[in-house]
């Protein structure tokens, strides 16, 4: 192999290699959890699980590779508009005033509260379809937090913009990104788990299962990812206990990830191509 193609070869796979020593920590995590809560079922339950698993592999190893750096080039041109036109609070005093614990605190409370809305904008009628690939694993596991279309990763990124635009220092951002994810993969494991009292305040595996759920009466509800509260504020809360399933969605979105990558594109082309009968009229 030519230096050249060494190289281009060590930056493709640096991405993995960055991601690896997270990903082995949370799959061994989540599985000595569902070995201890569920016993020899956490291993037919994973069984189950592995076609899913394939698709959300594929998206997340197209993520590492091509749509991690593409959003955060475009975060980082937002963020630079933001300051450029003065839309960014001068908060910086404040911040510096409560201290370091506080601001983070702060940046994971308005970061859910941001990200309660953004999903739910998420599952209206016209982003739906970009939304729909994250609800249409029928077996949730942690990992099933990464199966999200760009596009609807893109979205996502709404919550950032807004904390930043409250001018929040950068490492706040940053540990409430981490936060989020991780508790992201937390309630999204395979674990029935309510979480009891401290579930008045924080978001539940068994919560978001509920949110994964189809065509039940708690699909639609539990859209916070830290914070039960916000969904109790706005009348979306729904826990009636662990959810039985099943999960996913009605609508056939295409073969494994290539087929949900083109789903939102096809649906949304059919919503704005012009009708037969224009056509021929
Ligand atoms: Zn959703
Ligand atoms: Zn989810």
């Amino acid at each position: 192999m030519s230096p050249q193609l060494g190289e281009i070869a060590g930056r493709l796979l640096q991405p993995f290699v960055e991601a690896a020593g997270p990903l082995a920590a949370c799959a061994l995590v989540f599985a000595v959890l569902a070995w201890l809560t569920k016993g020899p079922r956490a291993i037919a339950d994973a069984r189950a699980a592995a076609g899913e698993t394939k698709i959300n592999a594929v998206i997340s190893a197209v993520d590492a590779i091509a749509v991690d750096p593409l959003l955060a080039v475009g975060m980082a041109a937002v963020v630079a508009a933001l300051v450029s036109h003065g839309l960014q609070l001068d908060s910086a005093r404040l911040w510096t005033w409560i201290g370091r614990w506080p601001t983070i605190a702060a940046a994971i409370v308005l970061g859910d509260l941001f990200g309660y809305w953004r999903h739910r904008v998420q599952h209206s009628r016209r982003l739906w379809p970009a939304h729909a690939i994250h609800h249409s694993d029928t077996h949730l596991t942690w990992f099933s937090l990464g199966r999200l279309h760009p596009i609807d990763r893109a979205g996502s990124l709404a919550d950032m913009v807004l904390l930043s635009a409250l001018g929040l220092p950068v490492w706040a951002l940053a540990a409430n990104a981490v936060v989020r994810h991780f508790y992201g993969y937390f309630i999204h494991a395979d674990l029935p788990w309510t979480l009891g009292k401290a579930g008045w305040v924080l978001n539940s595996p068994a919560m978001h299962r509920w949110h994964h759920a189809r065509d039940v009466e708690g699909s639609g509800h539990n859209f916070a990812t830290v914070f039960s509260v916000w969904d109790r504020m706005f009348g979306t809360f729904y826990q009636p206990g662990a959810c039985p399933g099943p999960l996913g969605v009605r609508e056939d979105l295409g073969q494994g990830a290539l087929g949900q990558y083109a789903h939102p594109f096809k649906v949304w082309w059919r919503a704005i191509r012009p009708g037969e009968l224009r056509l021929s009229s």
